[in-house]
């Protein structure tokens, strides 16, 4: 058997398209949607993702601003900064790329960001209200994946999720995620003994270790559907996931490819996330 590829950049285009038409609804109303990104030095993989991240507002209708700080900038101005765009009309939605610089405390600048423009979802409220199911912004990332589910037909309710990974923005959101839709969760680490054990009870596998095709075949159920997060760049300069996709393609029921799933779904869900937080602001006024 064959699995079915999960075609992310098809999706993504799919859902940009049906949130463009809710900006634009908002933009007829007086109120463009406003996205600022804050990049603190000059990590050149952070520098592409905030470049794609303004080109993708720019196609869906959303206003953006990057705010470039050099590395040698101090924590204070870059609150600072936050406090102001907090107070800012026109901005309704603000993102730190991470990782910052190692004398930020990346939790500090965070929770500095005001609860309604938060649109990755990390700030200490909007993780809790995930947890209590009353999610406000929902990390970009899992979204995206949950998005990748609804839109393919993969019934989550009742079903074993197994979740490798347990990081703050990938791993932990993802498994509530999925318990919050009725599935049986097991959640994975580098710590798990007998990982495949694991993994082999998977209706639903979600990968995110950042380890090259560490999944394979061997660890996959027959007919399961398999979320690649992982993005590694390898020695040759191409991009894999943590999935061995070659061998689990012949056995799994879908699969996510990389690149090409997952990370188109992400930056569409942080639009949706930017819009949502403007409809939101005009519903109040
Ligand atoms: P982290 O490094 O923060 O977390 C990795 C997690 O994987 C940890 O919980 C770790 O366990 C676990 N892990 C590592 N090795 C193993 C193993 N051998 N067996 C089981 N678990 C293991 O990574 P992120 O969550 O931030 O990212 C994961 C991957 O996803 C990366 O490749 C990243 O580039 C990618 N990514 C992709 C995105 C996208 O848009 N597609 C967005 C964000 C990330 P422990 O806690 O015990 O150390």
């Amino acid at each position: 058997m064959s699995a079915k590829i999960i075609d992310g950049n098809a999706l993504a285009r799919e859902v940009r398209a049906e949130w463009k038409t809710r900006a634009e609804r908002l933009i007829e109303q007086g109120v463009q949607p406003g996205l600022a990104v804050i990049i603190v030095g000059s990590n050149p993989a952070s520098s592409i993702y905030v470049r794609s991240k303004a080109k993708a507002c720019d196609e869906t209708g959303i206003y953006s601003e990057i705010h470039d700080f050099p590395e040698s900038a101090s924590q204070d101005e870059v609150i600072q900064r936050i406090q102001e765009l907090n107070r800012a009309p026109r901005i309704h939605g603000i993102l730190v790329q991470l990782p910052l610089p190692n004398h930020f405390e990346s939790r500090k600048v965070i929770e500095a960001i005001t609860v309604e423009k938060d649109v990755d979802g990390f700030h200490l409220y909007n993780v809790g209200a995930l947890v209590t199911g009353n999610t406000v912004f929902p990390p970009c990332t899992p979204f995206g994946v949950m998005k990748m589910l609804e839109k393919s037909g993969i019934a989550i309710e009742g079903r074993h999720a197994v979740v490798v990974g347990r990081s703050n923005i990938v791993g932990k959101p993802m498994a509530l995620m999925l318990l919050e839709k009725g599935a049986t969760i097991t959640i994975c680490t580098s710590k798990t003994h007998n990982l495949a054990e694991h993994t082999r009870r998977a209706d639903i596998l979600v990968v995110a270790t950042g380890k090259p095709r560490m999944i394979t075949a061997d660890m996959v159920k027959p007919g399961a559907t398999v979320i690649d997060v992982g993005i590694n760049r390898m020695p040759d300069g191409k991009l894999t996931g943590d999935v061995d996709f070659e061998s689990v393609k012949e056995k799994a029921g879908y699969l996510t490819p990389v690149p090409g799933g997952v990370g188109p779904m992400t930056i569409t869900m942080l639009l949706c996330n930017t819009i949502a937080a403007a409809e939101r602001t005009q519903a109040r006024v």
